[in-house]
């Protein structure tokens, strides 16, 4: 993708001093709920109210949105405070209405980019347009699919682009509403490293009392902004009520945050991470070299069972030694998750290596 400098020209147009902050109700509700918000909003670090005016609900029933009247209420918003206004389009009849009522902010939902169809429609409408367009990742941990729709926007002459990292659906019992995979965001940067990236703890924790911790986690990251659901009323709310804060708890959840500096060019910093950077590097050389050992044992092993015409796959073996080395590796301080992903990893390629070996 060419021009990428150009994708973060929009961020920096708004000169802040701080990461990028969008906030408001998951969903206009009533023309008194958002002028309410709004201007409590409005003199904070907030640049863009969030509203959703429809909503995509997983099962039918739900409050679906209060549809195009809900843009009137934006636009009353935006002339009372100044802010941006933002709100999520999923079909070519949503982009017009939106660029009709000139909606500064657009954005593509979780459930739409996991459909290149919708993206691809949404492109098509949005085609050359001056409105910045953000991409949540799809609902599925899937980097292709959420490139992708980066990619069909960019393709349709978008230049104000950036993404949502709003957490992927698991079958997993977890804490999260919708869990961080922060690698597959990692590996999205690494392609776009000038593509701003937003967070949203909101969806991804469904929890008011989280939205702190994992917005301080991606600050940790180096991410560009966030976009965090704020209600005058949370309990209340009409969608996604146990996510929402209010205006105040937003404030002093923007005073807590520690905001990080991409970097520092004193000698005292450069010469300790040089330093630390060479120890890792021999320490990353290490884990290589026996790896490759390792393997070469899976070999050997490959082939003493090949003679003695045995299965590769022994599952109480491996089982077994899963646990000791969850065990082993929690008196190091490695996560169980870690130990297990990097084993499951290991077992894999040695597996790999006997099949070779096997039908030599
Ligand atoms: C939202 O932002 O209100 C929303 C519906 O989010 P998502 O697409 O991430 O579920
Ligand atoms: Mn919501």
């Amino acid at each position: 993708m060419e021009n990428k400098k150009e994708m973060r020209a929009w961020l920096e147009a708004f000169k802040l001093d701080h990461p990028l902050v969008i906030a408001g109700p998951c969903s206009a509700e009533t023309e008194e709920q958002v002028l309410k918000i709004a201007h409590e909003l409005k003199d904070s670090k907030v640049s863009v109210f969030r509203a959703g005016i429809w909503k995509p609900r997983t099962r039918p029933g739900g409050f679906e949105g209060v549809g195009e009247i809900g843009l009137k209420w934006l636009q009353k918003a935006k002339a009372e405070t100044g802010m941006l206004m933002g709100t999520e389009v999923a079909t070519a009849a949503h982009c017009k209405l939106a660029l009709e009522h000139d909606i500064d902010v657009l954005w593509v939902g979780a459930r739409t980019t996991a459909n290149p169809f919708a993206v691809q429609e949404i492109a098509d409408t949005l085609k050359g347009t001056d409105k910045i367009v953000l991409v949540k990742n799809p609902v599925n941990p899937d980097l292709a699919l959420w490139l992708g729709g980066v990619e069909r926007l960019h393709m349709a002459g978008i230049e104000k682009l950036g993404v949502i990292h709003r957490g992927f659906s698991t079958y997993q019992k977890t804490k999260y509403r919708n869990i961080p995979e922060w690698q597959i965001a990692i590996e999205l940067q690494n392609k776009f490293p000038d593509l701003p990236l937003i967070i949203d703890p909101s969806h991804i924790t469904g929890n008011r009392d989280m939205i702190f911790e994992v917005t301080q986690e991606a600050l940790d990251l180096n991410y560009d902004g966030m976009i965090i659901e704020t209600h005058i009323d949370p309990d209340n709310a009409w969608s996604d009520a146990a996510q929402q804060v209010t205006p105040d708890s937003l404030k002093q959840i923007i005073k807590d945050l520690t905001i990080r500096k991409t970097d520092d060019n004193t000698d005292e910093y450069s010469s300790k991470m040089s330093k630390l950077r060479a120890n890792i590097d021999v320490l990353d050389a290490n884990l290589l070299e026996l790896l490759g050992k390792r393997m070469q044992v899976a070999d050997e092993i490959g082939q003493v069972k090949k003679d003695a015409n045995v299965a590769i796959l022994q599952n109480n073996r491996w089982n077994e030694i899963l646990g000791k080395m969850i065990l082993e590796g929690e008196k190091k301080g490695l996560s169980e998750e870690f130990v297990l992903k990097m084993f499951k990893a290991i077992h894999q390629e040695s597996i790999g290596h006997q099949e070779k070996i096997f039908n030599a």
